[in-house]
């Protein structure tokens, strides 16, 4: 099977990628990302990838258009759960390029996390192959979670701290009896 991997980051792509390979599917990793807020930040996570993508030597497709701005009027605009128009968005892009590139399936490294409502990812994942007539490959890969963040800290890849937006960012670090920073002169 000819797959293409939504890649939303390299900690999540280690272990799905061992694991599919092993099965013998052949994997192409898809970057696109225009969630990942700061911009600096977006470019760490990039460089995370195209580190790993030469490291692993499987093939990759990039999409580096950052898109803040679609993002942004996207969140503030619609009525849906921003999270579920984020994954939609990464998801219908991924089964569009799929389509295109004749690949026989799509699937997404979102599918590994189990700080996300996986059982959205899936349901809008499969919406998105309805949409753009490719399938989607469904898999629980939540139980290679360790694995996969033990897998980028051994190759030293930059594992962050929260999940992309300006909105996960400041909930990550908006509890300051938790955080040390007090702000500057202090
Ligand atoms: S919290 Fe994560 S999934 Fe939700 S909108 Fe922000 S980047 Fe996307």
């Amino acid at each position: 099977m000819k797959l293409l991997m939504h890649v939303c980051c390299a900690p999540c792509f280690c272990a799905p990628l061992e694991q599919l390979r092993g099965e013998g599917v052949g994997v192409t990793g898809y970057f696109y990302n225009p969630n990942i807020h700061p911009l600096l930040e977006f470019r760490k996570r990039l460089k995370a990838v195209k580190t790993l993508h030469g490291a692993v030597k499987v093939d990759m497709i990039y999409s580096e258009d950052y898109g803040l701005t679609e993002f942004l009027r996207m969140a503030f605009d619609k009525p849906q759960p921003r999270c579920e128009l984020c994954w939609g968005m990464r998801l219908n892009k991924t089964a569009r390029v799929a389509k295109e590139r004749g690949f026989d399936a799509f699937s997404t490294t979102l599918l590994i996390s189990r700080r996300q409502d996986h059982d959205a990812i899936g349901r809008i994942g499969q919406e998105a192959a309805e949409r753009h007539g490719v399938e989607f490959f469904y898999r629980d890969f939540r139980p290679l979670d360790d694995r996969s963040r033990a897998m980028a800290k051994e190759r030293s890849l930059y594992r962050q701290q929260y999940c992309g937006c300006m909105f996960s960012e400041y909930d990550r670090y908006k509890d300051t009896t938790r955080e040390l920073y007090r702000g500057e002169g202090e």
